[in-house]
């Protein structure tokens, strides 16, 4: 039998799980404002599990809450081509653009399902760049839970496409991500339901941990390298998440080395990594995924990577729109911006890896979700043909 429970990453102090508990009450009290976010909780559990086990005996929500949606169990590539080019004979690519709503967001979408259903909560709030709302917007779907989403003007029109497909109510905000977060808390304090912010729901680092938990399956042990995106650091901090699990059950005895993947417009964390600080000022890049002003985990984020040996790395738009085309045409594997980015952190630090190293890199979307983006990287012909003469 596995037993969870809530610990602060700031104080340790221990709490029950409980919808009502989000952030430590007594970290979250000297909250700075333009900071990340403080007294975030982390689920601890108690128990064992041997090398068999089903990701779902290492949730903190039962496995009858979760909504018929088929999240994780994404597809592991072993890129031939990709492998022959770069001389890296152990390089994987991990698929998340085949989760449902084709992004790495439904882990956490589908964890914070179960957890307002277990609770018989029927709403569910949040902000998003695009892809955590959409993901929550289908997910909620196959839950039957209603879903609010305040979506920030640059989101891809896709991303509020889909959300919409899936019945969200969608405020569209004038302006940008870190204005719409604010909005959406305001709104839940006042309104109600349960908030899937991100970091600020314990359950969305949570439910972002089982791909490590995946990838120690599917690789029958650990992998040297991750190659991830970095938002707001918590895909970033799922990942190391999963893996400490892994090891506190005794399962693996190493934790891999974490590269983290910022652009060079939108570095907050690779700035912290160096100064120590966060600083407030604006961002932007062509990887709407990744533009973040102030990383909501930045502060655990940043702990992760320095207590276990991680880096902090940039990329500028046009290495990501570089590595977008190469993966597409090398491997047939066409990623959102943000997906791409993690590629393009491995192609600049490749020659400091030895070649024989497990390398994983994070496909975190699906390139048909920014398809004006993508267009950046090619050449669209224009429609000019009429007969076939003019071809031949
Ligand atoms: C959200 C997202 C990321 C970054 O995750 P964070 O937790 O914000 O760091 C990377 N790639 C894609 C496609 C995303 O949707």
């Amino acid at each position: 039998m596995m037993e969870f429970g809530y610990v602060c990453t700031q104080c340790g102090n221990t709490y029950t799980i409980d919808p009502q508990v989000m952030v430590c009450p007594s970290c979250a009290k000297h909250q700075p404002t333009d900071q990340p976010l403080v007294g975030i909780l982390e689920v601890a559990f108690s128990g064992t599990v041997d090398k068999n086990f089903d990701v779902h005996d290492l949730l903190p929500v039962e496995r009858q809450y979760f909504p018929p949606i088929p999240v994780g169990n994404t597809p592991l590539w072993r890129p031939s081509n990709l492998r022959r080019e770069t001389g890296f004979n152990n390089l994987f690519i991990k698929d998340d653009g085949a989760n449902p709503t084709s992004s790495f967001k439904d882990r956490a979408s589908f964890l914070v399902s179960a957890f307002a259903g277990k609770f018989g909560i029927r709403d569910i709030v949040l902000a998003s760049t695009g892809n955590a709302g959409s993901s929550m917007a289908g997910v909620g779907a196959a839950a039957g839970q209603r879903v609010t989403l305040f979506l920030p003007e640059a989101a891809p029109a896709a991303k509020l496409v889909q959300a919409l497909q899936y019945g969200a109510t969608v405020h569209r905000v004038r302006g940008n991500y870190d204005l719409a977060y604010d909005l959406s808390m305001t709104f839940s304090v006042k309104k109600g339901g349960m908030n899937r912010n991100t970091a600020y729901n314990p359950m969305t680092i949570e439910g972002k941990k089982t791909v490590s938990l995946e990838l120690y399956q599917q690789l029958k042990g650990t992998p040297d390298y991750i190659f991830v995106a970095t938002g707001d650091g918590c895909i970033l901090a799922g990942v190391y998440k999963g893996f400490r699990d892994l090891k506190r059950l005794g399962l693996i005895d190493r934790i891999p080395v974490v590269y983290s993947v910022q652009a060079e417009t939108s570095d907050a964390l690779y700035r912290a990594f160096h100064t120590g600080t966060f600083e407030n000022i604006p961002t932007r890049t062509i990887a709407d995924s990744i533009c973040v002003d102030v990383p909501r985990n930045g502060f655990h984020a940043l702990e992760q990577l320095k207590k276990y040996g991680g880096c902090v790395i940039t990329v500028s738009d046009q290495m990501i729109l570089d590595a977008q085309v190469r993966l597409s045409r090398s491997t047939g594997l066409f990623t959102e911006p943000a997906g791409a980015a993690a590629f393009a952190g491995f192609l600049k630090v490749r020659s400091e890896l030895p070649t024989d190293a497990i390398i994983v890199l994070l496909a975190t979307g699906n390139g048909l979700k920014d398809s004006a983006s993508a267009e950046k990287g090619i050449t669209v012909p224009e429609t000019t043909i009429t007969d076939i003469e003019t071809i031949l």
